[in-house]
C-alpha cells in the first residue's frame, strides 16, 4: 500500500518536474516579500518565505528541498529498473563462451587458453548471478582466476576487454599498493572501495561485481623462512586477501584510505565478486621446471610419454608452482581456475602491431585521417618495428613507442602543410630511429 502510494508520488514528481522551465525563474523570497499573493512550492504547501527558493513552472512552483527530494527519488528509481545491471540479462541473451572469446580475438592476439578459460568463467559468472534465489537448489559457488604469465603479455589488456563488453561494475587494482591494516600502504578494503565508485555506490551493484587484481605474484611470501620482521606486504595481505575471495561481509570506506573513525563504513558481501587475478611470476620456470625433473626421475617416469616443450615451460604450470613461489595454499585453494599467457613471438608482435581492432598501427592511420591524410607503411617497416622490439628486449609494450619515435616528426609537421598523403617506406623509419634518443627508449 505504502509503496503504491509511494510509487504514484514518484510518478507525480516526474510528470510536474518535466512540465517546467527552470530558466524561467529561481526566485529569492527577499524580492517578493511584500505580495500579497505569496507562491508556494506546489508539492509541499509551503509559502515562499518559508522556503530557501522556488523554482517557477508552466502550471506550478517547487522548492529547493522538495527539488533535492525529487532528485533522490529518480535516483533511488534508476537504480531500482536496474540501468547497468545484470538484472536485465537473462539466460538466452547472456553471451556464450565462444562469443565471449570471439570478442576477445578482435583485441587480443593469440593467448587462446587465457581466452578460453575467461570466457568460460565470465559466463559462469552470469549464470551464478541468474541463477534463482532457492535454498534446496544446487548453489554454483563462483570460480575465481588467476593467470601467469610475463609482462606484456597481455594479461590486463584481456581484463579490461572482458570489461568492456560486462554488464557488471568492473575494477582494475594493483596488488603492489596494498598493505596489512595498520601499515603504510592501502588496506585490502580499498579494493571494494573502487568497485564501489565504480557502480557509483550502488551496494548490490558492486556485489556482483568482477575485480582484476594485478600483479599478485607481488605480495608473495618473501622467504620460506619465517622472519623476525613482520612480512606486511607479502603473507599479511594475503591472509587479508583470503576474507575478500572466500565471501564474506566487508567494511569498506566510501572515500577508500585507511578507516578512520569518523568515517561510515558500507557493508559489502563478496559472495558474488568474481576475483581475477593477474601475474608475471618472473622465476616460476625454474620452480615448474624443478616440479618437471622430479616426476621424470621419480616412479611416474615411466608414464612420462609426452615430450615437454623446453622453450614454454608456463603451459605446464600448476598450482603447486604458485605455492612454491610463495603463495600461501589458502589463496591457492580460492582461485581455482588457473591459466596461463603464452610469451610473444615474433608473429604475435607482428600481428599485435596491425591486427587487432584497435591496433597501433590502425590508431596512427585514424590520427593522420582526421588531418585529411591518408597515412601508409612499407610492409617492411612492420618487420623493422618487430625486430627493434626485440632487439630492445620491449615486447608488446615497446611497439607503440617504435612507432611514436618514428612518426613524431612527421606528426608535428604534417598538419601544417597541405599534405593528403604520406608513406612510411623503411628507409624514413630507420632513419628516425637513429635520429631518436635511443637510451629513452630502452628505458619505456
Ligand atoms: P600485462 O598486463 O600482461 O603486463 P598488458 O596487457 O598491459 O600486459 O600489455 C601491454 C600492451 O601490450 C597492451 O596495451 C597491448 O597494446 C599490447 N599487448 C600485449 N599483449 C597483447 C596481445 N596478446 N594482443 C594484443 N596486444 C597485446
Amino acid at each position: 500500500m505504502t509503496r503504491c502510494f509511494l510509487a504514484s508520488r514518484r510518478y507525480n514528481f516526474f510528470v510536474e518536474i518535466f512540465a517546467f522551465d527552470i530558466n524561467k525563474c529561481i526566485s529569492k523570497l527577499e524580492d517578493k516579500k511584500t505580495s500579497k499573493n505569496k507562491r508556494r512550492c506546489s508539492f509541499c504547501g509551503r509559502s515562499e518565505d518559508e522556503v530557501g527558493f522556488l523554482i517557477t513552472g508552466v502550471n506550478g512552483c517547487i522548492c529547493d528541498t522538495c527539488s533535492e527530494q525529487a532528485y533522490e527519488i529518480v535516483q533511488e528509481a534508476l537504480h531500482q529498473h536496474g540501468n547497468s545491471s545484470a538484472g536485465n540479462l537473462n539466460l538466452k541473451e547472456l553471451p556464450k563462451p565462444k562469443d565471449i572469446k570471439e570478442f576477445l580475438d578482435q583485441y587480443v592476439i593469440g593467448q587462446d587458453d587465457a581466452k578460453r578459460y575467461l570466457s568460460v568463467a565470465v559466463y559462469n559468472h552470469y549464470k551464478r548471478l541468474l541463477q534463482p534465489k532457492d535454498e534446496n537448489d544446487v548453489e554454483i559457488e563462483k570460480s575465481n582466476i588467476i593467470m601467469v604469465g610475463s609482462t606484456g603479455t597481455g594479461k590486463t589488456l584481456l581484463a579490461r576487454t572482458i570489461a568492456k563488453m560486462l554488464h557488471v561494475p568492473f575494477t582494475i587494482v594493483d596488488a603492489t599498493v596494498l598493505t596489512e591494516a595498520g601499515y603504510v600502504g592501502e588496506d585490502i578494503e580499498s579494493i571494494l572501495t573502487r568497485l564501489l565508485q565504480v557502480a557509483d555506490y550502488n551496494v548490490e551493484e558492486a556485489e556482483r561485481g568482477i575485480v582484476f587484481i594485478d600483479e599478485i605474484d607481488k605480495i608473495a611470501r618473501k622467504g620460506d623462512n619465517p622472519s623476525i620482521t613482520r612480512d606486511v606486504s607479502g603473507e599479511g595481505v594475503q591472509q587479508g586477501l583470503l576474507k575478500l575471495l572466500e565471501g564474506s561481509v566487508v567494511n569498506v570506506p566510501p572515500q577508500g584510505g585507511r578507516k578512520h573513525p569518523e568515517q561510515k563504513l558500507i557493508p559489502v558481501n563478496t559472495k558474488n565478486i568474481l576475483f581475477i587475478c593477474g601475474g608475471a611470476f618472473d622465476g616460476i620456470e625454474r620452480k615448474i621446471a624443478q616440479r618437471l625433473n622430479a616426476n621424470v626421475v621419480g616412479y611416474s617416469a615411466v608414464k612420462e610419454t609426452v615430450k615437454i616443450d623446453r622453450g614454454n615451460l608456463m603451459q605446464y604450470i600448476a598450482p603447486q608452482d604458485l605455492k612454491s613461489f610463495g603463495l600461501i595454499p589458502e589463496i591457492i585453494g580460492r582461485l581455482p581456475v588457473l591459466t596461463y599467457l603464452n610469451p610473444l613471438d615474433r608473429t604475435a608482435l607482428r600481428n599485435i602491431l596491425t591486427e587487432p581492432k584497435n591496433s597501433i598501427i590502425k590508431q596512427y592511420v585514424k590520427l593522420f585521417e582526421m588531418d585529411d591524410v591518408t597515412l601508409e607503411f612499407e610492409p617492411e617497416v612492420f618487420d623493422y618495428i618487430v625486430d627493434k622490439a626485440i632487439e630492445y628486449k620491449l615486447g608488446a609494450r615497446g611497439l607503440r613507442s617504435i612507432v611514436e619515435t618514428i612518426m613524431n616528426d612527421t606528426m608535428f609537421e604534417i598538419p601544417s602543410q597541405n599534405v593528403h598523403k604520406f608513406v612510411v617506406t623503411l628507409d624514413y623509419a630507420k632513419e628516425q630511429m637513429n635520429k631518436a634518443n635511443l637510451s629513452r627508449l630502452q628505458m619505456a
